[in-house]
């Protein structure tokens, strides 16, 4: 993936009940209702909706991973405890998104490393759907939803920061005395860093297919297989 100029805005699109922005449009079968099911809107199987979260858990496992074992000399920065996946299932449909990659960080490490890990699981499982040639706008706004509450994660790591979407929204961060995060710069950091990593993302995303479940040392294991010695 290449680094998208970003020059113009991609938030074209107002979630109400998420209040936030997104690149796509809501689907038209969407009913509009706050905290209603989106996951029926993917029109995906079973099986492919496990595998797009797994793919969007090992996003976040494998950012950790490369974290833990090289960003802060010797030290750990972001721990993964253990990531999983599971659903909730209604005849045959996917209805609730089960799947968490749980973290430790450890003070002292950078603000931005964060965002960029609460980013790697929207950015990693929106590249896979379009890979597999998956991905229709209706896909990509589903992929943003489920995102939010990482997206919220952003600014909560740290009262300094802020996500803005908007210039109004820069703004109020002004005056709240807030630093506001670009996040479609943050996107475009995140997608170069899985560009190097993709690799181990897919791997570790089957294991969580298949298993259900991985401890933080078996995510790390699999994501040292593709680390260079360049890093
Ligand atoms: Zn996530």
């Amino acid at each position: 993936m290449t680094a998208p100029a970003q020059s113009v805005s991609p938030w074209k699109h107002f979630c109400e009940p998420g209040n936030a922005w997104t690149r796509n449009p809501a689907p038209a079968a969407w009913s509009g209702e706050a905290g209603a099911t989106v996951l029926p809107l993917l029109e995906l199987s079973l099986r492919d909706v496990r595998m797009w979260t797994a793919v969007h858990e090992a996003g976040h496992a494998v950012t950790a991973a490369v974290h833990y074992a090289y960003v802060t000399a010797g030290q750990p920065s972001i721990r993964l405890n253990h990531v999983y996946v599971n659903h909730a299932q209604w005849q045959g449909r996917a209805l609730s998104r089960g799947g968490q990659a749980h973290i430790t960080f450890v003070s002292g490490i950078d603000f931005y490393d964060l965002a960029i890990w609460a980013a790697a699981g929207e950015r990693a499982s929106d590249w896979w759907l379009r890979e597999e040639g998956l991905w229709t706008p209706d896909r990509g706004w589903v992929n943003e939803v489920c995102a939010l509450g990482d997206r919220d994660n952003i600014s909560a790591f740290d009262s300094r920061w802020r996500v803005a979407y908007t210039d109004a929204e820069r703004q109020q961060c002004q005056t709240d005395g807030v630093t506001p995060v670009d996040l479609a710069a943050t996107h475009a950091d995140t997608d170069e860093f899985l560009e190097e990593m993709w690799p181990a993302v897919r791997h570790v995303a089957r294991l969580l297919y298949t298993h259900g479940r991985l401890t933080g040392a078996q995510a790390r294991a699999v994501a040292s297989q593709y680390l260079t010695g360049s890093r």
